[in-house]
């Protein structure tokens, strides 16, 4: 990228030096730089299609002040099936959940921009209680998140996103396949009762979600039940049109027993 800019530099410098400029080089000069304009953008969107900013926050807890680093803009150039994105998103997913460094208290940000009563406090402590030991990793702190959202009683689908963010870190972990199944079918589980309770404001977002708790099953190996769920995607009246090609395509890899979870 970087030479393929410099070399239409100079493309556009040697045309420029000339004395005698024809209207039709100067046609070929304008859209020049407008490629070269394009070719500016895609490049500094490449370089820092990333961007995250440092924040202070005080833990609700115990009080501790610490830094966490919200993530302002990032670039996609690919989603995969159970719809990680990818592409130029830096810590996207890691600085989803940030975690108290002395209490381990973890949440969103929002999770640290509150106080709470003293009850509270001494309850989420417990919560806290068998973590006080652990070494803390990505997946440690969505697993402490969720307790804590499911202390709150916060929405299924709320806890089933902590679940499935925790799944994505195991992708290519092949030490931690079971692990990463069973925070595949805790996703799979809390996506059902979002389902149940209603939580989805607009109706195309039900085969959504009902393709997505397909496409979790086949990575688990459940295959019967992948299908299931994929055909209450398929057949939705309400499905985006994207879905259908997707949904049936992935149904294909279930009815072949293939739990590929890489794509
Ligand atoms: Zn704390």
């Amino acid at each position: 990228m970087s030479n393929q800019k410099n070399f239409l530099y100079k493309q556009v410098g040697s045309n420029h030096n000339k004395t005698m400029i024809m209207k039709t080089t100067m046609n070929h000069l304008l859209i020049l730089r407008k490629l070269l304009l394009i070719i500016g953008i895609l490049y500094s969107t490449l370089l820092y299609g990333h961007t995250s900013y440092p924040k202070n926050v005080k833990c609700p807890i115990d009080g501790k002040e610490f830094t966490i680093y919200v993530t302002g803009s990032y670039t996609t150039f690919n989603t995969l099936k159970d719809f990680q994105k990818q592409g130029a998103i830096g810590d996207l997913y890691e600085s989803y959940v940030n975690s108290c460094p002395k209490c381990h208290y973890s949440g969103y940000q929002s999770d640290f921009d509150t106080t709470f009563s003293e009850t509270t406090k001494q309850d989420v402590l417990k919560i806290l209680e068998p973590f006080d030991k652990s070494k803390m990793t990505d997946v440690i702190e969505n697993e402490i998140a969720i307790k804590i959202h499911q202390y709150f009683k916060r929405d299924n689908d709320d806890i089933a996103n902590l679940y499935l963010v925790a799944s994505y870190f195991l992708r290519g972990d092949s030490l931690q396949i079971t692990k990463r199944k069973e925070l595949q079918l805790n996703c799979a589980t809390y996506l059902t009762k979002a389902i149940d309770a209603k939580e989805y404001k607009k109706a195309e977002t039900y085969a959504t979600i009902n393709y997505l708790i397909g496409e979790l099953y086949r990575r688990i190996g459940e295959f019967e039940t992948a299908i299931k769920y994929y055909d209450f995607a398929i057949n939705d009246q309400n499905k985006k049109e994207w879905l259908l090609k997707v949904a049936t395509k992935q149904k294909e890899l279930a009815i072949k027993k293939d739990d590929d979870n890489s794509i």
